[in-house]
């Protein structure tokens, strides 16, 4: 199961562009663009039931030594819509960190990873989670936008908003921002399509209700011409082949971008 979705990933890249047109495309200058990755959680024990779902801190900072050797560094979300406006300049090479759902052990674990690196993370919330078992409680996130960690909605529900009418699919965006903000958070401006799965209307909606910019699951890398509602996020999972794996990840968005695969 774990060799097959990594063989996969490798055959996917393979098929899509053939050996030759990837030893082409690697020796093409880089295209425009920087990446978001796609985490969840980074703890020390593998949950059972979600266990790709989880990044072991020792592996988690093998990839953070790697995007530092590679010259990143971290941004979030605010910097790029800033400086997209021209407000602030962004680093040469940067990368944003993104943790669907909101666990626990964003605040127990990932925090003080990153609080020692001194690296900015973006963390998306389900509204109605909040305080339920493995995830952060209203004092955590709280504490944790306070430190620093840009938090965004992942909606009220966590329901696939492309499945449900459109007043519905409102409703759970506009509620779980409400109920952050409510609850004596700063304002929540960004969105996590649940699944990674939008639409045009959705868009739409989002702009109505005061978001500025939502991250889907399509891998890619984004420019100041990218959609803001449409950002692409690279997939980071359990890694089976250590850092090799973390490599082929970055390498699957920047050849996505070349193909233009996915581009909004
Ligand atoms: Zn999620």
């Amino acid at each position: 199961m774990k060799f097959i979705k990594a063989a996969v990933l490798a055959i996917a890249l393979l098929a899509a562009v053939g050996f030759v047109g990837l030893q082409y495309l690697l020796s093409q200058p880089a295209p425009a663009g920087f990446p978001i990755l796609e985490y969840h959680m980074v703890q020390a024990e593998n949950p059972k039931d979600a266990y790709e779902y989880n990044v072991p801190p020792a592996e988690f900072e093998a990839q953070l030594d790697y995007l530092e050797q590679e010259g990143y560094t971290t941004i979030s979300l605010r910097d790029y819509l800033r400086a997209k406006k021209g407000l602030q300049q962004l680093p040469d090479k940067p990368v944003i960190l993104t943790f669907d759902d909101g666990y626990a052990t964003n605040y127990t674990e990932l925090l003080p990873i990153l609080e020692r690196r001194g690296l900015k993370a973006t963390i998306f919330m389900v509204g109605n989670d909040i305080g339920k078992e493995n995830y952060m409680s209203w004092d955590q996130l709280k504490d944790i936008q306070h430190r620093g960690v840009e938090i965004g909605s992942h909606t009220a529900n966590h329901l696939p908003l492309t499945q449900m009418d459109i007043n519905t699919a409102r409703d759970e965006v506009k509620l779980s921002k409400l109920l952050m903000e409510w609850n004596g958070m700063d304002t929540i401006y960004t969105l996590s399509y649940p699944n990674g799965k939008y639409n045009q209307a959705l868009t739409e909606v989002l702009k109505e209700e005061e978001y500025l910019a939502a991250v889907t699951g399509d891998a890619g890398l984004n420019t100041f011409e990218t959609n803001p509602y449409l950002l692409q996020r690279i997939n980071i999972p359990h890694p089976m082949f250590g850092i090799t794996e973390f490599k082929w990840r970055l390498i699957k968005g920047r050849i996505f971008t070349q193909l233009g695969i996915g581009q909004h």
